[in-house]
Order: C-alpha cells, then sequence, then structure tokens
C-alpha cells in the first residue's frame, strides 16, 4: 500500500476533535476492554486530563497500590504516545493517566529510529492501542539543535560553492543532501526545519507543529503494521504540540 499522505492524517486528527465529551474523568486501567476503549473517547479522556493538569486540579487517577496490584498480571492501555524525552514533557502528567493508561515511547525531538518503531508496533500490534499521539512541544531544544545543524550545513555549502550559480545548485539539492546526512537530526529534524522555512513558517513554533506532521509521514512510511492498522480503522494517529506556558496540548491538524 502506498504510503499515507498528510492529509490522510488530518482526517483521523479532525475525527477526534469532533468527539464527544465524556463524564468519566479516567479510564479503569485493566481490563480496558471492559470500557469503551475508542479512539476518540480514549483522545477525549485524555483532553479532559490535560484540562484539569493546566488548571491545577489533576487528579493523578490509577497510581495507587491496588491499581499497581491489578495490573501485574498484564496491561491493556488504550493509547501510545510518541514524545520528546524533553524533562518538562511526561505524558502521564501532561494528561493526568495513571498506570496501565499510556504506552510511552520517548526521544529527543521525538526522532524515530528502528528501535521507536519496533516499540510502537509492539503496541499497535500486541497490545492493540486504538489510539497513537505524535507529541510535539514548545522550545524543544531538540528543534533548536536542528536548527543550528542545518544552518552549519548551508553555511558550509555556500563556502564550498564557487559561485552564486553553483550555491543554487547545491541548495537545490539539499533535501536529499538531507535525508543521506549521517547524523539523524538532520535526517529527520533538519528536514523538518528545512519544510518549515520552504513553507515560510520558519518561527521555533511552526517549526514544531511540521516536525510533528513529518514525524506521522515517517512512521506511516516505514511501518507496514502502522499503515495497515490505520487502513482496517483499527488504529487513530493524532498530533499534538504541548504548551510550556499555558500547560495546555495543542490539538494539530494537517
Ligand atoms: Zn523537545
Amino acid at each position: 500500500m502506498a504510503s499515507m499522505s498528510a492529509a490522510d492524517f488530518g482526517q483521523f486528527a479532525q475525527g477526534s476533535q469532533e468527539s464527544s465529551e465524556e463524564s468519566q474523568t479516567s479510564p479503569s486501567p485493566f481490563p480496558s476492554s471492559m470500557h469503551e476503549s475508542t479512539a476518540n473517547a480514549t483522545w477525549s479522556r485524555m483532553l479532559q486530563g490535560n484540562k484539569r493538569f493546566a488548571e491545577g486540579k489533576a487528579e493523578h487517577p490509577w497510581q495507587d497500590k491496588e491499581t499497581r496490584n491489578m495490573l501485574t498480571d498484564g496491561q491493556k492501555p488504550d493509547a501510545a504516545v510518541l514524545a520528546c524525552a524533553d524533562s518538562r514533557v511526561p505524558p502521564e502528567i501532561i494528561f493526568d493517566q495513571g498506570l496501565g493508561d499510556l504506552f510511552t515511547v520517548r526521544t529527543a525531538g521525538q526522532m524515530i529510529d528502528d528501535a521507536v518503531i519496533a516499540s510502537l508496533e509492539y503496541a499497535v500490534k500486541k497490545l492493540h492501542v486504538s489510539l497513537l499521539c505524535v507529541l510535539g512541544h514548545g522550545r524543544c531544544g531538540a528543534l533548536q539543535m536542528a536548527e543550528r545543524e542545518l544552518n552549519d550545513l548551508i553555511h558550509a555549502i555556500t563556502a564550498e560553492a564557487d559561485d552564486s550559480l553553483e550555491t543554487a545548485d547545491l541548495m537545490d539539492s539539499l533535501d536529499e543532501r538531507l535525508a543521506q546526512s549521517d547524523s539523524i537530526v538532520l535526517r529527520q529534524a533538519g528536514i523538518s526545519v528545512w519544510q518549515a522555512r520552504q513553507a515560510e513558517a520558519d518561527c521555533l513554533d511552526d517549526i514544531e507543529r511540521v516536525h510533528v506532521a513529518h514525524t506521522i509521514e515517517m512512521l506511516v512510511e516505514r511501518s507496514e503494521i502502522i499503515r495497515q492498522a490505520l487502513a482496517s480503522e483499527q488504529l487513530m494517529i493524532v498530533g499534538a504540540r504541548y504548551q510550556l506556558d499555558t500547560g495546555r496540548v495543542e490539538v494539530l491538524s494537517f
């Protein structure tokens, strides 16, 4: 199957925003099959948890000894979250969730490699999560590092060219050069920065949004399991960006 376009992600993300509010504030952690666990309901519950957190009304659900004991025989999280490893952005805290709720994978700048993909595929194929949230955030240091590396590369390209014509030629092939770079920061986040600049959306906030979209695109492109789960409507992917100043999660649609 061909890789999905950004528009495809938008359908899923927008669908999630139409979900109804739930009165229940937290899911029972196990077995969640006894509760409604559709992707929309899960996302709605996570956003409600984020609202509580942002308002200073976090309930810290399902973090007691009884829950811990109940989960010893297995887990059935409703959602997987791929987030930045930034110490200010722990998904369980900012979504006010408990033990057994979220299957979380975190790397700097939520960059993906084989281990990240294998972990998310485990969540989709074995744990049957119905929702995958790719979560970026404000003032992401990994993306600021990517900006610096990209600027250094562009500086080097300009320096190695004999004239402006050659510079233009080299810049035309920058996409290819980034894709083939030895640096994972340039290969993934550097491309996001470059895409944002080309769309004249190059403030850090916009770069962070573009990077979430680009990350989802790469995940779908690289994982047959995720593609199949999307196609069979067993999985919904949402993109989001956490705002440090407000504590709120901004839902992105592409
Ligand atoms: Zn970050």
